[in-house]
């Protein structure tokens, strides 16, 4: 345990160090322009080929900014490949210190009930997780983004928001590892199965009390001011058979300068929010648009598809777990002090495949993110008949990716896709309307 209480001490007063530090230096200006504008003449006679009219938008990004964009993008492969070696780091200091049999005695000795001592397991061994990961988190989530001139947050409210949504998740995460190691001691060979289904219905609950109970424990989410363009996004909603009566805006400038909208929630708590950000930097042509690009994820249930995806790839993420710790247990396992799967000592070993496993899944959870982020363009583009929209809005923030990453980059890191492909295809989609 002291070992871990060591670690655990160092990567906090560095985690604060760096946060401190950081915030305490100026956030550089972005570039102001971060696309060269142009009149109604400029788009009249863009090329009618999809390549050159994505070509000419590309062309409106001045360099200094594509560079930047380069640069940014780059930190996320930093951010990625810290934030495993992390998890790698965490398994072996809790193992191999003796601090995960320690938390489990530990648990022994305050209750004989046994679920009980697998939620005080849970519930240590994420807080030592969240500990040792604070200064990668911080890299990844403060310090790249301020440096970026992304963020005006202060360190203190960033470092406020981290521990806020670990204790909003930890119970969730207790609930779980609860239920899913009953279920390995009952049922030793199918409880991957089980344990899906458990993953799935915290998941739905989680996802179902978003708009109502958690985005508010970070964000002030109100109705959007009346007016003539709340009354057009209303109208585009109708239209689409959306029984929306409201617009939500969040103020999302708290976080964050960048662009953007979301859907959370589904059935009846389901709530398409427009950020702060997106009404006042944008023109109206744009805004109509991102919510129907918004309204797209939410006529085609991007929401509740999304749990059912997320939920088989978990299933292939307990496979995971169950063959990797069956393995690495059996080579370890005297040395660690436990003996199997079972033993909630070696839950860090769960924790940490099943974390590691979501790495992995990249791919596969980005390839699916990209899909319904392309469908909900598709959706976007029809019903606001704008490709030109699409397209001007993604190169507003242009210094925060690249812009035209490969195809290999692409499909490995991007939950939305490229700018570059954005563009091309809402270009195709204006060569073809555009055809008599
Ligand atoms: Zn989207």
């Amino acid at each position: 345990m002291k070992t871990l209480l060591l670690f655990a001490a160092a990567a906090v007063v560095g985690a604060l160090a760096w946060g401190f530090t950081t915030g305490a230096q100026a956030v550089p200006a972005r570039s102001v322009s971060r696309r060269v504008e142009v009149d109604s003449a400029w788009s009249a006679t863009l090329s009618g080929d999809p390549t050159a009219a994505t070509a000419a938008f590309l062309a409106r990004v001045p360099a200094d900014v594509r560079a930047r964009g380069d640069a940014f993008g780059n930190t996320r492969y930093i951010a990625l490949l810290g934030r495993v070696a992390v998890l790698a780091g965490t398994i072996a200091i809790l193992m191999f210190s003796g601090a995960a049999i320690g938390m489990r005695d530990l648990a022994r000795r305050i209750t004989s009930r046994v679920p009980l001592q697998d939620a005080i397991v849970a519930v240590q061994t994420l807080a030592a997780f969240f500990l040792l990961s604070l200064p990668i988190e911080t890299y990844a989530g403060f310090v790249r983004v301020h440096h970026a001139g992304f963020s005006r947050m202060s360190y203190a409210t960033w470092l406020g928001d981290a521990v806020l949504s670990w204790a909003v998740a930890v119970p969730f995460f207790a609930v779980g590892v609860v239920a899913i190691y009953a279920l390995i001691r009952r049922r030793p060979q199918s409880w991957m199965v089980w344990a899906t289904g458990v993953y799935a219905l915290l998941t739905a609950v989680f996802i179902l009390l978003m708009p109502q109970f958690i985005a508010p424990l970070f964000n002030t989410i109100a109705p959007m001011a009346d007016g003539p363009q709340k009354q057009a996004i209303l109208s585009l909603a109708r239209a689409n058979g959306v029984p929306a009566n409201d617009v939500f805006v969040q103020n999302a400038s708290r976080q964050s300068e960048l662009l953007n909208a979301h859907v959370t929630g589904f059935g009846g708590t389901a709530q398409i929010v427009l950020d702060d950000n997106t009404i006042t930097k944008t023109p109206d042509a744009e805004v109509r648009l991102v919510m129907a690009h918004e309204i797209g994820h939410y006529v085609l249930a991007h929401v509740a598809k999304g749990i059912v995806f997320d939920t088989l790839l978990t299933a292939l993420g307990f496979l995971f777990v169950g063959w990797g710790a069956t393995r690495l247990i059996s080579r370890f396992g005297d040395r660690w002090g436990v003996s199997g799967l079972r033993d909630v000592g070696a839950f860090p070993v769960f924790w940490g495949l099943l974390m590691l496993w979501g790495f992995l899944a990249l791919p596969l959870s980005n390839g699916i993110a990209r899909e319904q982020e392309a469908e909900a363009d598709m959706f976007g583009i029809n019903a606001s008949q704008s490709p030109l929209g699409l397209a001007e809005f993604m190169i507003r923030d242009a210094d925060a990716g690249q812009l035209d990453p490969s195809p290999l980059v692409e499909s490995v890191f991007y939950n939305h896709p490229s700018p570059r492909n954005r563009i091309f295809r809402a270009m195709r989609w204006r060569a073809e309307h555009q055809k008599p």
